[in-house]
């Protein structure tokens, strides 16, 4: 069951869609420094300045230019009427049985993305996109079927945080509108993760700047070390996100042999399995306490062997890794099924005698479609159906 809430109840946090005027959310130091300088504050002020609209943005996440107190009345009046802080509008909100929650966001081109919260007792974890569906055509992601519309940008990565923090009541002083299922800790998103839509390594630059935003000790205040990115495997890119960004790094092997990858995986024709495990040997920093987290999916009969297992377990020798099983997450028309519960054990026990901890990763938010790959099926289908209803 889904306790879905009407998107009539839900007041938008801002009405992108009709915004006329940029919105300053995403924005660095540097970036805020320069629009205030285009309005004219003075150049020996606009630091001081910048320093004080960063830290009503991404301290206490204030949406009213107006009650920033410490700034010129003004100058606050200036930034009013050249500025919004809007972040992505909500179109529904969906609070699964288990607390996941899923946000269906509408962007100021009208373009929706998908962004989950998955909480846990003592931690919570956000799961944000990084592009409007996704170039790549893996075979078991509902995403993949669905054609890439853009890149997003660095404030709209931000701004999936934002808006979330705004929902759970995760700034200084506020209290959840909903708090039911949230962790019992200071911090309701104390970790971001780049698993939602899109393949974040083909928007490099802008998940860069997005995360050194929300990374700030003086802000948002997720660490590099709390931030994860998955990729598919674009092998090329994977030392210099290391160089960059030098978050924690996820990789969707989900094969062990180039044939099989190949068809999963399609960009492994581009980049094989041992070109992207060399790539994974470069990640600049890994040690045994920064270590790559393999992904692999459970596809019923399909890549879910023992001899698999062995394989895994073989392939990732020399490198500081976690792995992670994921059960394969059905979606109208996927034309696999999850591995039985009894392979999965199967293939885990290899894995564990192989010293890998707990490897499977339980899957949050199935009712509500918000878990891995099943982003934005839901909403496609709800409004097919829409499409589809007879006219009276
Ligand atoms: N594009 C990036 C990040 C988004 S997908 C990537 O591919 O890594 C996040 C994870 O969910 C990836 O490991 C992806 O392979 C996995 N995934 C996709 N569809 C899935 C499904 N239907 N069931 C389970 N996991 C899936
Ligand atoms: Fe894109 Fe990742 Fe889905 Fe592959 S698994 S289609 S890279 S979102």
């Amino acid at each position: 069951m889904t306790l879905s809430l009407p998107s009539g109840e839900l007041a938008p946090v801002g009405k992108s869609e009709t915004a006329q005027k940029p919105s300053l959310v995403g924005l660095s130091r540097t970036d805020l420094a320069a629009r205030l300088a285009d309005l004219g504050v003075p150049e020996r002020q606009t630091r001081m300045r910048a320093r004080q609209l960063w830290s009503w943005l991404y301290v206490r996440g204030e949406t009213d230019f107006l009650a920033m107190t410490d700034i010129a009345t003004d100058l606050r009046g200036e930034l009013e009427a050249n500025f919004t802080l809007e972040r992505p509008a909500i179109v529904t909100e969906q609070v699964s049985l288990d607390g996941t929650r899923k946000w269906l966001l509408r962007l100021s081109d009208g373009k929706e993305i998908e962004t989950v919260y998955i909480p846990e007792e003592d931690r919570g974890t956000l799961c944000i996109s990084s592009q409007i569906g996704c170039t790549l055509t893996c075979s078991f992601c509902h995403t993949g079927t669905q054609k890439l519309v853009r890149n997003l940008s660095a404030g709209e990565i931000v701004g999936q945080i934002m808006l979330a923090r705004d929902r759970l009541g995760d700034w200084p002083g506020a209290t959840p509108p909903d708090p039911r299922g949230l962790p019992d800790a200071a911090r309701k998103i104390s970790n971001v993760v780049l698993m939602g839509m899109g393949e974040p390594l083909y928007n490099f630059d802008n998940v860069r700047d997005a995360c050194a935003v929300a990374a700030d000790g003086a802000g948002l205040a997720i660490g590099k070390r709390r931030t994860t990115l998955s990729t598919s495997g674009v092998a090329p890119e994977i030392p210099r996100w290391g160089e960059e960004a030098g978050t924690m790094l996820a990789i969707s092997l989900h094969a062990v042999r180039d044939d099989l990858r190949d068809t999963l995986v399609p960009i492994n024709k581009k980049w094989p399995i041992k070109e992207l495990l060399q790539a994974c040997r470069n990640y600049p920093g890994l040690s045994n306490a920064k270590r790559i987290t393999f992904e692999y999916v459970m596809l019923k009969g399909v890549n879910d062997s023992v001899a698999d297992a062995k394989e895994l377990v073989r392939l990732l020798a020399k490198i500081p890794a976690k792995i992670n099983l994921i059960p394969f997450n059905p979606w109208p028309g996927a034309p696999y099924e999850c591995s039985d519960w009894e392979q999965i054990e199967k293939f885990a026990e290899v894995v564990n005698r192989a010293g890998y901890a707990s490897p499977v990763r339980s899957p949050r938010g199935r009712d509500i479609m918000a878990a891995c790959g099943q982003l934005r099926s839901e909403s496609i289908r709800q409004r097919r159906s829409v499409q589809l209803a007879p006219s009276t």
